[in-house]
């Protein structure tokens, strides 16, 4: 069902973006892989090992002129712009009263107005084909909150209103937009927390595991797969947000 078409996954060259990306790969999908600071090679090779082509991009998605000429070359070398996930995003943790400006600034630039920047210029792409899917990353943290992390929260309660007001606005032409709220995923993001913090997030997490790449990647097929479905927020966090 997804086998020819292209996915653009932001943000993949480690962590929940890779796992995606050779989930779509699997699937039979041309992948297009944004990276940042470097890609291994073996990732590259992975993913064409599974019979699809792979088309690494470097570049910001906080740069609007990024995201714009990336949109261009995806186009103009592989055809269509299929699905988009949204995956790219960081984190500078601290207690409000102590955060500076750069870093409510800095998470806020890469995930939410780079999730729009994306959106934006892979949309008038999507229009004219009437289809695509976007799948954006949010997080638990974007419905709950969490203390030490406002700009975090911030950034991904904006994703999810994004994601409403996106597939609304382009329902009609057979877009779908949705998102996904992951718990805890092990991930370098993650790898940061002390073990006391870790088994403080266990005691939340009713299914008593913490979640890995696959659970969500599984969850970005499902949305691909599924176009009668837009406009919805799925938890894939072993029941932490019941
Ligand atoms: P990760 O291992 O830190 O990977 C994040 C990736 O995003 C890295 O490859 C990073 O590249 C890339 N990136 C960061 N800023 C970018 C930018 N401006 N432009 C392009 N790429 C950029 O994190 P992860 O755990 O896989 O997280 C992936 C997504 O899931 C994020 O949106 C995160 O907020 C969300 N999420 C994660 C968890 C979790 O528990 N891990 C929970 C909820 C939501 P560089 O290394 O080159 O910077």
């Amino acid at each position: 069902m997804l086998k020819g078409k292209t996915a653009v996954v932001t943000g993949a060259a480690k962590g929940i973006g890779k796992g995606i990306a050779l989930a779509f790969a699997e699937q039979g999908c041309n992948i297009v892989l944004n990276y940042r600071s470097s890609v291994a090679e073996e990732t590259i090779q992975e993913i064409e090992a599974k019979g699809v082509k792979c088309l690494p991009v470097q570049g910001d998605v906080s740069d609007f002129a990024f995201a714009g000429d990336l949109m261009k070359q995806v186009k103009k070398e592989l055809g269509s712009i299929d699905i988009l996930v949204n995956n790219a995003g960081i984190t500078r943790d601290m207690l409000l009263m102590r955060m500076k400006e750069e870093e409510f600034d800095s998470v806020i630039d890469t995930n939410l107005k780079g999730t729009f920047n994306m959106i934006r210029h892979a949309s008038s792409i999507m229009l004219k084909q009437r289809s695509g899917v976007i799948i954006n990353m949010a997080s638990v943290v974007g419905v709950m909150g969490n203390a030490g992390q406002a700009n975090y929260a911030a950034s991904k309660a904006g994703i999810i209103g994004l994601t409403k007001s996106v597939a609304k606005e382009l329902a009609q032409r057979g877009i779908t937009c949705n998102a996904i709220a992951p718990g805890f995923v092990e991930t370098d993001m993650t790898a940061v927390l002390t073990d006391e913090q870790k088994e403080k997030m266990m005691e939340v997490i009713p299914l008593r595991r913490y979640g890995q790449v696959e659970d969500i990647a599984r969850a970005a097929v499902f949305f691909a797969e599924n176009t009668y479905i837009t406009g919805q927020v799925l938890n894939v966090d072993g029941g932490m947000v019941m």
